[in-house]
Formats: C-alpha cells, sequence, structure tokens
C-alpha cells in the first residue's frame, strides 16, 4: 500500500532513487517500446477482470503529469493515442477508460481499461483487484497478442 504516511519512504519514491521502476531500469511485462513509454500487458491467470487491460509507463520518471515538460507531455500523449487506438480496435471496446493514480507505485504511468456492454463494472466504478474469468483470460490473451502486432511492426524483409 501507500507509504504516505511515512514521509522519508514517500520521498524516496517519489525522487526516483526509491523508485522500484527506476532500480529496475523498467518495468516487467513490457510489450511495445514506444517513444516516451513503455506499454506492460502481463499475461498471467487468473487476469484481469477487463480483458486487454493494460499500462503505459513514462520512460522519464515524474511522480506527476505536471513534472513533464511540454514537449515529453506531448511525446506521452501520442503514445497514449497510440495505444488506446490499438487497445480498442484489438478489443472491440464500445468504450476505453483511462486511469492516472501512481499512489502506491508514483513512477508515471496510465491504466487502460476497454470497456464492453455487460461488463462486471458496466455501472459502477471498476475495481481492477477483482480476478478475472478463464474465459476473460482467453481473451485478454488474445487481445494482447494483437496489440503486440499492431504495436511491434514487422521486421524488414531481408531478401534471401
Ligand atoms: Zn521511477
Amino acid at each position: 500500500m501507500a507509504q504516505w504516511g511515512d514521509a522519508e519512504e514517500w520521498a524516496g519514491l517519489v525522487s526516483s532513487e526509491g523508485c522500484p521502476i527506476c532500480r529496475q531500469g523498467k518495468p516487467v511485462n513490457i510489450i511495445a517500446d514506444l517513444d516516451a513509454s513503455w506499454l506492460v500487458m502481463g499475461d498471467d491467470a487468473p487476469g484481469p477482470p477487463l480483458p486487454g487491460t493494460c499500462a503505459l509507463f513514462s520512460k522519464r520518471h515524474a511522480a506527476e503529469l505536471h513534472e513533464l515538460a511540454p514537449d515529453e507531455a506531448c511525446a506521452f500523449m501520442r503514445d497514449v493515442l497510440l495505444v488506446s487506438a490499438a487497445v480498442q480496435a484489438a478489443s472491440g471496446a464500445v468504450k476505453m477508460n483511462y486511469e492516472v493514480h501512481g499512489n502506491t507505485i508514483p513512477h508515471l504511468h496510465m491504466h487502460f481499461f476497454p470497456r464492453q456492454v455487460g461488463d462486471p463494472f458496466e455501472h459502477g466504478p471498476i475495481e481492477p483487484r477483482q480476478a478475472g474469468t478463464p474465459e476473460g483470460l482467453r481473451r485478454h490473451r488474445e487481445i494482447r497478442d494483437d496489440v503486440i502486432r499492431a504495436l511491434n511492426p514487422e521486421p524488414a524483409m531481408v531478401p534471401a
């Protein structure tokens, strides 16, 4: 949970010296390396409650959006547009949802939630920690494969 009550620990996380993302160099489960960010999408069981859920991590440490310089913020937002379009196309989402918190890991990242008619949270807030279902995990992996293909162009064909 958030270490807001421990001012020293929280300051370390916010400043990047104690940030787990910065300490390991990058997040885990990266499926696309974009200009200003990495797209992260795991595929472990039981999977997310909303298939296609993923998160985009800024390559530059920032705890708050306003800590990015305007050109850095524009580069991050260009990546957001690419990811949003790719995830909606892959998932057939009726609506994309976006969330930026960083309450536990204050390294700038945006969550993407493809929403579907009849999804478990249609009339309330999303609870991302709710376990997915086996059918949802199968769908999540299909979406993940499609997003990987969409955001990672094929290497140029080299004549034999
Ligand atoms: Zn960081």
